[in-house]
């Protein structure tokens, strides 16, 4: 027997249809690329996104059709979200921070037709233009006045491509399992990979991510995502804010301490959410120029993890903390450190310990964590496994790619390590490729590496795995140390010892001058390997 409640497909475009009705009046607040601070409202997006949707079809996009957007976040960049998706389109968010071949291959195997971007973007993309066949149209988010000569193919000024359309045009309802958004993991590894959210997905992701203990904001809140809409979905805050009514605020092209400051400041913004780098320029500012922030009560932390100094720093400034795991595939919230009870009533490093962990899954997301054969693995908190999820918000296919990524109870592997307690709480250990698999028995290179750095004399630690004939592959500390610091590498056994599993000790130390990093800061572990390629342990012949 089937219910008898309506049939209402979850369409994203009823979300920005019920923030207009509900919330009009709330504000929208960018700072404008060409500058100035922007005031616009949910009613003013709603109806401009109308426009969008009507000048696309105008245009001959149809549903399924991929319209890519290359651009920071601000009210047009949001219109043109919900006004894509309101036709059934795709809006394919494009990372302007990739090298210029990538942004290429990701256009070209999206068969875009239609780019959206900012005046800051144009010079990249007339490099790569002749390079991108599918692409019909270029459409600056800017006005007239603003509008620059360029080569760009059809370009036209945003404000002057939607004052064509009059707005008197109906949202399109179709299956809410119709593709609505598709984003493109960055891919250190191989191809860039495809993944393709549903409007079915990106609502009830929304609704995820509106629970008080994931992002945390309601609709008397300010929310400034500096997660930018190009990164993951923006982490659903485009869906999840208007859901709520929540003001937003959006940086625009600025993203340095200073100007995020600023907004922070003069906006009242009570939550914030983004990347651990910004965080540190941030508070990096705000100390030098021994500044507060009195309305803000949440950052939402999350793409790395987050350094415990920087947990206490927010702390010591009276503001919460909710350090959060996810990835482009899971839409992306995965997990998120509310405290919860038994932890609630923690103080000082106990409390510390918990806000460090990457937390909790909201209702949506299932976790399991598993080891190489796939057979489950407990959850006391200390044994830790390939962990792998599953949810409506979930992948589980790349856009053109013919593999099969779930395993057979449908869970899809992160590729992240981790450990979870009996409460719930995950903690990633490592990524899958760079644990170190001793004699069948797995080493965490992220808790050496937490271990060394504690040591004076070193700057940073990296962990690698070595082939070795007698256990697989064992652990080599690479260290950088301080300048005009010294340490042998007895000293630095010495201190770590006692402090892991004795088969947890490094087999070796190598110094070296400079650990190479990737764009986003991350150890890069690959070059790493590359440089020790011919390196065999003194102990090999044991
Ligand atoms: P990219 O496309 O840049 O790889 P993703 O956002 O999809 O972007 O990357 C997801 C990965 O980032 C996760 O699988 C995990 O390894 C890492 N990650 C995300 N959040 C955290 C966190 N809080 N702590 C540790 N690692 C994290």
């Amino acid at each position: 027997m089937l219910g008898l409640m309506q049939d209402w497909p979850l369409l994203c475009h009823r979300i920005i249809e019920h923030a207009a009705e509900v919330h009009g009046t709330q504000e929208v607040i960018t700072r404008s690329v060409e500058g100035p601070i922007h005031r616009t409202n949910y009613r003013q997006i709603r109806d401009r996104a109308l426009k969008v949707s009507q000048r696309l079809d105008r245009d001959g996009i149809k549903l399924g059709d991929r319209v890519a957007t290359i651009a920071w976040n601000t009210w047009r960049h949001l219109e043109a979200w919900y006004g894509i998706m309101g036709i059934g389109a795709i809006c394919h968010t494009v990372n302007p921070r990739l090298f210029p071949e990538q942004i290429a291959w990701i256009i070209n195997h999206a068969e875009d037709r239609v780019v959206m971007t900012d005046l800051t973007f144009i010079p990249i993309l007339e490099k790569i233009a002749d390079k991108l066949p599918t692409v019909e149209r270029y459409i600056v988010f800017t006005d007239k006045a603003h509008m620059p000569q360029t080569t760009l193919k059809n370009a036209v000024a945003y404000e002057d491509w939607i004052a064509e359309a009059d707005g008197d045009f109906k949202w399109k309802t179709f299956d809410e399992n119709t593709a609505a958004a598709m984003c493109y993991t960055s891919g250190t590894t191989g191809d860039p990979k495809g993944v393709l959210y549903s409007h079915r997905s990106n609502v009830l992701h929304a609704l995820m991510a509106n629970s008080g203990d994931s992002l945390g904001a309601n609709a008397a809140d300010t929310m400034l995502p500096v997660v930018p809409l190009f990164h993951a979905n923006s982490w659903g805050i485009a869906f999840s804010a208007p859901s709520m009514g929540t003001k937003l605020v959006f940086p625009g092209a600025k993203l340095d301490g200073a100007s995020v400051y600023e907004l922070l400041d003069t906006e009242k913004v009570t939550h914030t959410a983004g990347v651990p780098t910004v965080w540190l320029m941030l508070l990096n500012h705000m100390s030098a120029n021994s500044l507060k922030l009195p309305h803000l009560r949440m950052v939402v932390c999350g793409g790395s993890a987050m350094p415990r100094s920087m947990i206490q720093s927010f702390l010591d400034l009276g503001v919460a903390v909710r350090h959060a795991w996810g990835m482009t595939e899971m839409s992306p919230i995965g997990t998120l450190a509310a405290l919860k009870p038994p932890f609630a009533e923690l103080k000082g490093e106990a409390r510390l310990d918990i806000l460090q962990t990457q937390g909790y899954p909201p209702f949506g997301v299932q976790m399991k964590i598993t080891d190489d054969a796939g057979k489950d693995l407990p959850w006391d908190g200390k044994t830790f496994g390939r962990l792998k999820v599953s949810g409506p918000a979930v992948s589980k296919a790349y856009f053109r790619l013919d593999a099969d990524i779930l395993d057979e109870d449908g869970y899809f592997d992160t590729g992240d390590v981790a450990t979870i307690d009996a409460h719930g709480y995950m903690r990633i250990t490592d990524r899958s490729k760079d644990v170190i698999k001793s004699g069948g028995e797995w080493i965490s290179s992220i808790d050496l590496e937490n271990l060394a750095v504690g040591h004076p004399a070193v700057a940073e630690a990296a962990v690698i795995g070595v082939y070795h004939p007698k256990w697989d592959e064992r652990p080599l500390l690479i260290i950088q140390l301080k300048q005009g610091q010294s340490a042998t590498r007895e000293d630095i056994l010495k201190f770590m010892d006692g402090k892991i599993a004795k088969w947890w000790m490094p087999d070796d130390v190598a110094f070296v001058d400079g650990i190479p990093h990737t764009a986003t800061g991350k150890i890069l572990k690959t070059a790493l390997r590359d440089q020790f390629k011919a390196y065999s342990f003194p102990n090999a012949a044991a």
